[in-house]
C-alpha cells in the first residue's frame, strides 16, 4: 500500500488499524504474531532464537487524531437544514474545520438475530461546516475568529427535506433485520493526501500527526528481516489525544500484557533453563522508541521557538528533550539515538521547548514509566499540527524509516 493510500484510508483509528493490517501482512509469515484491541494493534516479529539476553526493540505511534465526534443525540434543525452536533475529541484547530468537505466514518454496534455484531463504515457523502461570511462578521480579519466549540461547530448534513435522524442514515448501512445499538462515528477531512511545493518536497494531508509516524513504523516494520535474538515490536496505541488512560491507550495493559504473553509463550515450549529471565528484566535493558510529530518551526513565527531549539522541515528526525518530562528522553536514550543516528547517516535535530510556553507530551512519559524501559521521544517536523490538514516534508518521512530500519537492523 502507498502512503498516500494509507492516509487516506485511515480515517479513524479503527481504518488505521485495518490499514496497519493489510500493510503488515502482506509480507509476513509465521514469525509475526498480532495483537489487537478495538483502535489498537500490536506487531510482533520473533528472534531467530530466545535466550535470556533476547530483549524488545520497540516503536510506538498513536493511531488517533483531534477530531469531532457525532454524539448520541446529534439531531437538530435551523434554517433549512438538518445538523448534527459533535463532541470535540482530543484538541483540534477548530477554524481550520470550518468550509472544508467532510466524511464521516467509524464504527457501528448492532443486534441481529440475538448477536451483538459490529460494522466498520464509511459514508460516501459530504458535510460541511460552513463560517460566517465577512459581511456578518466585521472585524473578524482584524480581530481574529473566535470559535465556540458548543453552538459554532454543528455540521450541516441534510437538507429540511431529507432524512429526520442521522441514526435512520446509519441504520441503512446495516444488513437486513439488525437493529442499531450504539455507534463511534467521527467526522474527517475528506481531500485526499497530495505533495505540495514547487519541488514537491511536501506533503497536504489531514491526520499527519500520527499517521505519518504510524506509517513509517509499519514501511520499516515489513522490510526489517526477523533480528538474531531480539524481539522486533511495532506498537500503534489508541487514545494519545485525549491522555491515554484507556483500555487502548498507552495507559493500559495492553502493551506489557502482550509481551509477557509472547514471553510465557516462547518459554513454555522450551525447556532449557537458560531462557528463563523475568519481563521486567529483559524491559530494563531493551529500548523503545516513542514516535510522534513534532512542530516545525514557522517562518511567520518563527518566535515561537527557542532560537537554538528550533527544527525545521526537511531538517531531519526531531529528538525532543523537556526538563520537565513531558518527554521520555533522558541522556542514556538520547546518546542511544544519537549514535544510531550518526552510524546510519541520519540527520537529527533537536527540540526544546520554550520557557515561557507550556509543553506538550507523548506517550513516551506513560510508558517509560509503566514498563521501565529506556525511551526516547522523537518525530518528524510538521506545521499545522492539530489543523485538519497539516503538512510534513517528503524527506524527512523518509528519514524516519530509514531510522526505524537501523534500529531494527
Ligand atoms: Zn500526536
Amino acid at each position: 500500500m502507498e502512503y498516500f493510500e494509507f492516509l487516506n484510508k485511515s480515517v479513524t483509528p479503527y481504518h488505521t488499524v485495518e490499514a496497519l493490517k493489510t500493510l503488515l501482512e502482506t509480507q509476513n509469515g509465521e514469525n509475526t504474531r498480532f495483537f489487537e484491541r478495538g483502535g489498537a494493534l500490536i506487531a510482533i516479529r520473533l528472534p531467530k532464537q530466545i535466550c535470556s539476553d533476547s530483549r524488545f526493540r520497540i516503536a510506538l505511534a498513536h493511531t488517533d487524531f483531534p477530531t469531532l465526534k457525532i454524539t448520541p443525540n446529534p439531531d437538530s434543525s435551523a434554517a433549512g437544514v438538518r445538523t448534527l452536533h459533535p463532541e470535540i475529541y482530543g484538541s483540534p484547530l477548530f477554524t481550520s474545520w470550518l468550509d472544508r468537505d467532510l466524511g464521516y466514518a467509524g464504527l457501528l454496534a448492532y443486534e441481529l438475530g440475538g448477536n451483538l455484531e459490529t460494522k466498520l463504515i464509511r459514508g460516501d457523502k459530504l458535510f460541511r461546516i460552513p463560517q460566517l461570511a465577512v459581511h456578518l462578521n466585521r472585524g473578524v480579519n482584524q480581530e481574529g475568529l473566535k470559535v465556540n466549540p458548543q453552538t459554532d461547530l454543528n455540521a450541516l448534513w441534510t437538507s429540511i427535506g431529507g432524512k429526520e435522524r442521522f441514526v435512520d442514515a446509519l441504520q441503512s448501512e446495516l444488513p437486513a433485520g439488525a437493529r442499531l445499538l450504539d455507534f463511534d462515528i467521527q467526522l474527517f477531512d475528506a481531500q485526499p493526501a497530495q505533495f505540495g511545493g514547487f519541488e514537491n518536497e511536501w506533503i497536504y494531508s489531514g491526520r499527519l500527526d500520527n499517521l505519518s509516524s504510524c506509517h513509517a513504523i509499519a514501511e520499516a516494520f515489513k522490510n526489517a528481516a526477523p533480528l538474531e535474538k531480539d524481539f522486533t515490536v511495532a506498537a500503534f496505541i489508541n487514545n494519545e489525544e485525549v491522555g491515554s488512560e484507556t483500555r487502548e491507550g498507552a495507559g493500559s495493559n495492553f502493551l506489557k500484557s502482550t509481551l509477557e504473553e509472547i514471553l510465557s509463550s516462547f518459554t513454555s515450549q522450551t525447556s532449557e533453563r537458560a531462557c528463563e529471565r523475568p519481563l521486567s528484566s529483559r524491559l530494563a535493558e531493551s529500548f523503545a522508541l516513542s514516535i510522534d510529530m513534532a512542530h516545525a518551526c514557522h517562518p511567520n513565527f518563527v518566535q515561537k521557538h527557542e532560537s537554538n531549539h528550533a527544527p525545521v522541515l526537511g531538517g531531519g528526525v526531531v529528538l525532543k528533550v523537556n526538563s520537565q518530562k513531558r518527554y521520555a528522553s533522558d541522556v542514556f536514550s538520547n546518546a542511544r539515538f544519537k549514535l544510531i543516528c550518526e552510524q546510519n547517516n541520519i540527520p537529527y535535530q533537536t527540540f526544546v521547548m520554550r520557557n515561557d510556553m507550556p509543553c506538550g507530551s507523548t506517550v513516551g512519559p506513560a510508558i517509560s514509566a509503566s514498563l521501565g524501559i529506556p525511551t526516547v521521544d522523537i518525530g518528524e517536523p510538521m506545521l499545522s499540527m492539530h489543523s485538519i490538514r497539516e503538512m510534513t516534508d517528503v524527506a524527512d518521512h523518509e528519514k524516519m524509516t530509514r531510522l526505524l530500519l537501523a534500529f531494527w537492523k
